[in-house]
């Protein structure tokens, strides 16, 4: 039989996974780390990275995450963080570059990338997930771990093994609507920020609320080498209303990027998906698709700047914004990151907005927040002595998640994990055995950010950028929640 034995096994190579497996090889452990298609960061590799900072400028994720940020910046395959009023940031990379990045750091670290293979079952032995079954070109294969890392964005380990979890709203199971992102070039970036400025346009929706901002931060936008859209839905309108134009999305959802003709757009979308069901992501795939060239001809007629506009790359796997939540030992919740929650067991930190795609209508749900902490207990399974989580599939709430699961946070808690499991593999694979202390320490030590020294809010760039109000009267969440129906909503 084919059969192999770590200390550390991380199951998926997303931003979660990544930085899981080079956090718990570089604190000296064996790693393997499993991934089911042929290139390292998942969803990360399709997209900029929003939210390293809060919404009053600061710097909240650091770390491993940063250390990516900054070495894409050196080798100019990547600009400078742009400031964000809604965002806190964003960052717009070269994402080939970017994975050709991991790839070298993993194997720098001793990593061993285990690629083009499908995690299948899991392995339960009493309280232990002793360790897993995968399919390989060279067959099935058994892999023994001390610690196992659940970085699938599915949760599919967890479920596998028979441990608790959640998956989507409360009182439908529906998760967030999914995005198949394509990018367009040919962009005239100088007319597309003309139409910006215009005040009338309202490219984000939440300038509505608060003119005063739309003026101070697009005085800036010249000068940002990326900015976020979100907004734009006159213009669809007319589209729809004189050119008959069928697209899923009310608004223009995306990010110019730093690229000077490059855009990225997020806007395909089907409800009712269900991300563990094979026929239900099937469907979804061949609606998204179908989707791509009416967008593109919505660009190429009615926005300003997208005349040339051609169809330069379509993401090679679709975006889940949310699948099943593994339950641990406490679940994050959407008052703690409102509130800014600071907890004793603090292993990394976030300050993005909660923005929920919703699951039926249209447009999106979003709550400004604090600065908030992750705890260590919301990064392990309630049900398993040796197991751990991070990214998309933590123990945290639907609303919660809308926050949490953007780029740079799922960065922060993978490199907790990483190091947590580390540290446990050494000592048996225990993972509440853990010393809190000692991994907030080494945590601190190894450049992670989990409270210590954000610092002051940064007035400057609040001057200069504008700040939105924690709490928004109006022009955040679009429409309420009409009846889930239209050419985009999953038949399974
Ligand atoms: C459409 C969309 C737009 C978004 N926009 C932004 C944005 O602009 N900026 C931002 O910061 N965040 C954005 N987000 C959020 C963010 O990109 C994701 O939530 C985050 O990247 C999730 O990381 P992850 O590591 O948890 O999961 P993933 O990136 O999904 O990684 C999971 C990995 O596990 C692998 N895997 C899954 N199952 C198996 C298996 N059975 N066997 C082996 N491997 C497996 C997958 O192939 C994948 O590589 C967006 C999300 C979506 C979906």
């Amino acid at each position: 039989m084919n059969r192999i034995a770590t200390d550390v096994l991380v199951i998926g190579a997303g931003s979660a996974g990544v930085t899981a497996a080079l956090s718990a090889a570089r604190n000296g452990v064996s790693v393997v780390l499993l991934e089911r298609s042929g290139f390292l960061g998942g969803i990360s590799a399709t997209l900029p990275w929003l939210g390293f900072h809060d919404r009053d400028y600061r710097q909240v994720v650091k770390g491993i995450a940063r250390e990516f940020a900054e070495d894409l910046i050196v080798s100019g395959a990547a600009a400078p963080y742009s400031l964000d009023p809604k965002c806190g940031s964003a960052f717009s990379l070269n994402t080939h570059a970017y994975k050709i990045l991991l790839m070298r750091k993993l194997e720098e670290a001793g990593v061993t990338c285990m690629m083009q293979a499908l995690f299948v079952d899991s392995i339960r032995e009493g309280d232990r997930v002793a360790g897993v079954w995968v399919e390989t070109k060279s067959g099935r294969l058994r892999i023994d771990a001390q610690v196992i890392i659940d970085t699938s964005g599915d949760g599919d380990v967890a479920a596998h093994a028979g441990l608790e979890w959640q998956k989507g709203r409360t009182k439908d199971g529906l998760v967030q609507a999914p995005t198949l992102v394509f990018t367009l070039g040919g962009v005239d970036r100088a007319e597309l920020i003309r139409a910006c400025k215009d005040p009338a346009l309202q490219y984000r929706e939440w300038f509505k609320g608060h003119p005063e901002i739309h003026k101070q931060f697009t005085r800036n936008l010249d000068d940002l080498a990326a900015f976020v859209f979100g907004g734009f839905a006159e213009l669809i309108e007319h589209a729809r209303s004189e050119g008959g134009v069928d697209i899923p999305q009310s608004r223009i959802v995306g990010v110019k990027t730093h690229v000077e003709d490059e855009f990225t757009v997020v806007m395909t979308r089907v409800l009712g998906l269900d991300p563990t069901d094979v026929h239900s992501m099937s469907e979804s795939f061949s609606r998204l698709y179908a989707q791509i060239p009416p967008i593109v001809q919505l660009f190429q007629g009615w926005i300003p700047g997208f005349k040339n506009a051609i169809l330069r790359e379509i993401a090679p796997i679709m975006g889940v914004r949310e699948s099943r939540r593994i339950m641990g030992d406490y679940v994050v919740t959407a008052d703690d990151v409102i509130s800014g929650a600071r907890f004793d067991d603090a292993v990394s930190m976030g300050g993005y907005h909660i923005d929920i795609h919703r699951p039926s209508g249209s447009w999106v749900e979003s709550y400004n927040v604090q600065a908030y902490t992750i705890p260590y207990r919301s990064l392990m399974s309630r049900d398993a002595e040796n197991f751990l989580m991070a990214g998309k599939c933590i123990s945290a709430t639907h609303e919660a998640i809308g926050s949490t699961r953007v780029i740079p946070i799922c960065m922060g808690q993978g490199q907790a994990v990483g190091l947590a499991a580390a540290m446990a593999a050494k000592k048996g694979g225990a993972v509440r055995d853990v010393s809190i202390p000692d991994l907030q320490a080494k945590l601190i030590e190894q450049g992670a950010e989990i409270g210590e020294s954000i610092g002051e809010p940064d007035y400057e760039a609040i001057e200069k950028y504008g700040q939105l109000p924690l709490t928004e009267e109006e022009g955040t969440t679009g429409e309420a929640d009409p009846v889930t129906q239209g050419a985009w909503v999953n038949k399974s």
